[in-house]
C-alpha cells in the first residue's frame, strides 16, 4: 500500500476538525496555539517539524542547527530521521550504507547475555567481531528493528463522525470499534512483505497515526565493549551526574540475498538503509545545539492532580517496592553460582533501572512540587470553565467526568497490578497463562482478537518461549513466583475479593515459602519445562489446554477468569477515556491558552526529535555541575570492584595516556556529557546529532533532577545524559583493535 505523504501539519489538523467532530480539540489547540517558546522543550514527531514557527527556526539556525526540516523528515520516505530506528523499547541508528548500527550497551544487554555461557562470557569480556563472518545473532529485545518509512493521519477512520466508535453507544463498544478499525488499517497495510505497521494514539486518542516501518529481522551483534565499561557505575551511577559509563553498542541488520526482510540466515546480507548518519570524530563544546532523534516511550504532561497523585503514591512506591524485593531474590540466588548470575543478569538490570527511576520519580514529583501545583491548576481551570460558557457543555464538565473515570479505574487495583506481573512473567505460569489466552482469542475473527494475540503476534510469542529457554532458572522463577502470588493474594484479599484460583491451590493466607514449596512440586512434574511443549502449546487449542494435567496449565485455566475480568475493566475504562480525555484535554487547553507552552503530543513510543544544547546545571544550592567528563574520571571512580571495576586492558591504555586522535590536545579521552533534551525511557541508544546531522554521541539516560522531567520539561534540570562517540572510537581502536569498525564508520584514513 502506498502512503499518502503528509500535507502540513495545521492543514490536515483543520481538515480533521471539519470531516470529524472528535478532531474538535485538535482545532482548538490550533485556534488557541501560543506563541512558541524559544526553549529546548518538546518531543516533535516528524511530520509537525515543518509546522514549528518560522521564528523558532530561525532560533535553531542562529544556534547552529544547518538542517531544514525537510531533511530531517521529507515525508516520502526520506530524510535523515528514517536513519533512527525502533530497537523495541530503545532506539538504535544506522552509521553506515552497510547496516551498521549504534544503540545503547544497556539496549543491546539481553542479547549479549543471551550469546554469552560462562566460558564465552560477552557480557563480562566484550564481544568484537573481527569481520562480518563473526557477527553472532542478537536475541531478545534487540532482534528486530523497525525503520519507519512514512506516517499518515487517520483519525477520522478511527474516531470521525462516520466510523464504527461513533456508532458505539456503550464504552466496551468504543474501545472496541476503535481497536477494530485499528487492526484494520494495520492489516491493510501489512499487505506489503516485511512491513510491520502501527495506528498509534496521540493526544490521548484524540488522534491517530498510522506509521508504516519496515521490520528486520535479523540482527547480530558487531561491537560491545565488556561490562566494565559499558554498564560501568551500575545501578549505583543511574540517573546520576557525573557519569563515566560507556554505555554503546554496534549492532548490524542483515536482509535476504533478495534485499526482503528475513529471519536469521546464514545466507542473509547487509541491509542498506535508505538514510544513515555519519559519525563525526569532532565532539562537541559547551552550548552547542544539538538534536536527539529517538522513540520516546511515555511522558505524563498533562495530568489531573488525582492521576499524579496516583502515580506518586501509588504506582511508583509499589513499582519501587515490588522491584526491589524481586531484585534480592533473584541476587541472592545469582552470588550461588556464576551461571545462575550471567542468566538473571538482564532481569536484574531491569528491575534495577525501574526501581531506581521510580524512586527518582517520587523524590522528583515531591522535590518539585507537582501535586500541589496540579490540585491548583485543576481548581483554577475549575473556575476558568465556570465562566466560558462558548465552550461545549461536555468540555465543561470533563473534570467531574474524568474523574469519575479514574476512581472506578482505582478500584482493584493493587491485585489488578500483581496479576499483570504474574501473566507478563518470564516463567512457566506465565508462559501457560500466555497460551491459554492465545486459544481462547483464536476462536474469534483474527481482527477481533486483543491487541498482541493476533497472528501477526505468533512469531513474537513464540520467539519469547525461545529465549526462556536460554535465561530461565527454574528454582529463581519459582521463588519470584511465589513472592509474586504471595502478594496478589494479600493484595486481592485486602481489596475483598480474594483469587479462589490461588486460595484453592495454595490455601488461604499462604505464605511464600508455602507456595514455592508446592511451585517445586510442580515443576516437579510440569512438561513446560521442555521448549517444545511450551511452543505447541502456543499453537494448541483451549480445550486441550484446560484439560491438561499439567500443573500449571491447570491453574492458568483456573485464574483465567480473573484475566478476563480484569481485561473487560481494562476495556470499559479505555472507552471511557476515549471520550472524556480529549475532552479534558480540551479544556485544558483552553485554560492555558496564552500561556506560551510549545503544543507537542506527550511521548507515545513513536519517532520524536527533540533539540537541545550541551549544558551543565545546578542540582542544589551551591552545587554546579559542568557538562562533561573524560577516562581521568573514569580513573578516579575505579575501585577494583563492581560496579565501578575498571576491565584491566582499558585501565592500562587509560594510565598509559595512550588517547591516539580522541582526546582534545591536552587532555583526556571525552566520555560524557549533558544535553537539556526532552527525552525519556526509550530514548535510551538515541543519536544525539551536531547540527550538521552527524553523530556525535547517544544520549543514555536522564539526571536524578530529570527522573520526574517525565511530568514537565524544566530549563533548569532537564538534563539528558549522553556517551560521547569519541569514547566508543577510543575504545574500538586503543583498546579493542576493532578496525573494520572504524574504517566502516569514519572511513580508511
Ligand atoms: N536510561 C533510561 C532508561 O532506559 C533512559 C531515560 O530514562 O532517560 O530508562
Amino acid at each position: 500500500m502506498r502512503v499518502r505523504p503528509s500535507a502540513s501539519f495545521a492543514i490536515r489538523l483543520q481538515s480533521v476538525f471539519r470531516l470529524s467532530g472528535a478532531g474538535a480539540l485538535l482545532a482548538a489547540l490550533l485556534q488557541l496555539a501560543p506563541a512558541p517558546l524559544l526553549a529546548d522543550e518538546g518531543e516533535w514527531p516528524p511530520e509537525q517539524l515543518a509546522a514549528i514557527p518560522k521564528d523558532r527556526w530561525a532560533e535553531l539556525k542562529g544556534r547552529g542547527i544547518a538542517l531544514s526540516a525537510k531533511d530531517l523528515w521529507d515525508g516520502q520516505g526520506g530524510g535523515l530521521m528514517t536513519a533512527v530506528v525502533d530497537l523495541g523499547g530503545c532506539t538504535a541508528s544506522f552509521v553506515s550504507p552497510e547496516g551498521l548500527l549504534v544503540t545503547n550497551h544497556h539496549c543491546a544487554f539481553g542479547a549479549i547475555q543471551l550469546a554469552s555461557t560462562p566460558e564465552k562470557n560477552y557480557l563480562a569480556d566484550g564481544f568484537v567481531a573481527k569481520g562480518r563472518a563473526d557477527e553472532v545473532e542478537a536475541r531478545g529485545g534487540a532482534s528486530r528493528v523497525s525503520v519507519l518509512t512514512a506516517t499518515e493521519d487517520v483519525t477520522v477512520r478511527v474516531r470521525g463522525p462516520e466510523s464504527a466508535f461513533a456508532r458505539a453507544r456503550t464504552d466496551l463498544a468504543r474501545y472496541e470499534a476503535v481497536e477494530r478499525t485499528r487492526k484494520e488499517i494495520v492489516a491493510e497495510c501489512e499487505k506489503e512483505e516485511g512491513v510491520r505497521c502501527v495506528v498509534s494514539p496521540f493526544w490521548d486518542g484524540s488522534e491517530y497515526r498510522l506509521m508504516r516501518r519496515i521490520e528486520l529481522r535479523d540482527v547480530r551483534l558487531v561491537y560491545a565493549p565488556p561490562r566494565g565499561v559499558g554498564d560501568f557505575g551500575g545501578e549505583e551511577d543511574n540517573f546520576r551526574w557525573p557519569r563515566h559509563t560507556g554505555d554503546f553498542t554496534f549492532l548490524r541488520a542483515y536482509v535476504s540475498p533478495q534485499g526482503k526482510p528475513a529471519p536469521f540466515a546464514k545466507e542473509n546480507v547487509p541491509y542498506r538503509p535508505k538514510s544513515w548518519i555519519r559519525v563525526s570524530p569532532d565532539g562537541v563544546k559547551d552550548g552547542d545545539a544539538v538534536m536527539i532523534g529517538g522513540y520516546p516511550g511515555r511522558t505524563l504532561r498533562h495530568l489531573s492532580a488525582s492521576a499524579v497523585e496516583s502515580w506518586e503514591s501509588w504506582q511508583f512506591p509499589l513499582r519501587s517496592r515490588t522491584n526491589a524485593d524481586l531484585i534480592a531474590i533473584l541476587d541472592a540466588e545469582g552470588k550461588k553460582d556464576p551461571a545462575v548470575a550471567l542468566k538473571v543478569a538482564s532481569q536484574i538490570k531491569s528491575l534495577g533501572n525501574g526501581e531506581t527511576n521510580a524512586r527518582g520519580q517520587i523524590e522528583g514529583l515531591r522535590r518539585n512540587g507537582v501535586l500541589e501545583r496540579t490540585r491548583k491548576e485543576d481548581a483554577a481551570m475549575g473556575a476558568f470553565l465556570l465562566t466560558h460558557l462558548e465552550l461545549p457543555i461536555t468540555v465543561r464538565t470533563s473534570p467531574a467526568a474524568l474523574e469519575a473515570v479514574l476512581a472506578v479505574q482505582r478500584q482493584g487495583r493493587d491485585r489488578a497490578y500483581f496479576l499483570g506481573l504474574i501473566e507478563r512473567g518470564s516463567g512457566y505460569l506465565g508462559s501457560a497463562i500466555s497460551a491459554l489466552i492465545r486459544a481462547d482469542e483464536r476462536k474469534k475473527p483474527d481482527l477481533e482478537r486483543d491487541a498482541g494475540y493476533q497472528d501477526r503476534d505468533l512469531d513474537r510469542a513464540k520467539q519469547r518461549e525461545k529465549d526462556l529457554t536460554r535465561s530461565l532458572v527454574p528454582g529463581v522463577a519459582r521463588k519470584a513466583l511465589a513472592y509474586m502470588v504471595e502478594k496478589t493474594m494479600a493484595a486481592s484479599t485486602a481489596e475483598g475479593e480474594p483469587i479462589r484460583a490461588f486460595v484453592e491451590t495454595f490455601g488461604a493466607e499462604s505464605r511464600a515459602a508455602e507456595i514455592e514449596e508446592k511451585l517445586a512440586a510442580f515443576d516437579a512434574v510440569t512438561l513446560l519445562a521442555d521448549e517444545k511443549n511450551r511452543l505447541q502449546g502456543l499453537e494448541a487449542a483451549s480445550e486441550p489446554l484446560r484439560a491438561s494435567d499439567d500443573p500449571y496449565r491447570k491453574l492458568a485455566a483456573a485464574l483465567k477468569p480473573d484475566f478476563d475480568a480484569i481485561r473487560r475493566k481494562e476495556k470499559e475504562i479505555g472507552g471511557a477515556l476515549l471520550v472524556v480525555r480529549p475532552r479534558w484535554l480540551r479544556a485544558r487547553r483552553a485554560f492555558e491558552a496564552g500561556q506560551g507552552k510549545p503544543l507537542y503530543p506527550d511521548a507515545n513510543g513513536t519517532l520524536r526529535l527533540s533539540f537541545a544544547s550541551v549544558k551543565g546545571y545546578s542540582p542544589r544550592e551551591a552545587v554546579t555541575y559542568t557538562p562533561r567528563t573524560t577516562l581521568a574520571g573514569v580513573l578516579e571512580k575505579e575501585r577494583g570492584k563492581e560496579p565501578f571495576a575498571v576491565p584491566a586492558k582499558v585501565l592500562e591504555k587509560a594510565r598509559a595516556g595512550d588517547f591516539g586522535r580522541w582526546a582534545p590536545a591536552g587532555q583526556s579521552v571525552p566520555v560524557g556529557f549533558l544535553t537539556d533534551g526532552d527525552t525519556t525511557g526509550g530514548n535510551s541508544g538515541s543519536p544525539t546529532l551536531n547540527g550538521k546531522g552527524e553523530l556525535v554521541g547517544l544520549n543514555f539516560d536522564r539526571v536524578w533532577e530529570n527522573v520526574a522531567g517525565d511530568f514537565g520539561w524544566n530549563a533548569d534540570r532537564s538534563r539528558n545524559v549522553n556517551v560521547d562517540i569519541r569514547y566508543a572510537l577510543w575504545m574500538a581502536e586503543k583498546v579493542d583493535g576493532a578496525e573494520a569498525l572504524l574504517t566502516e564508520l569514519l572511513g580508511a584514513r
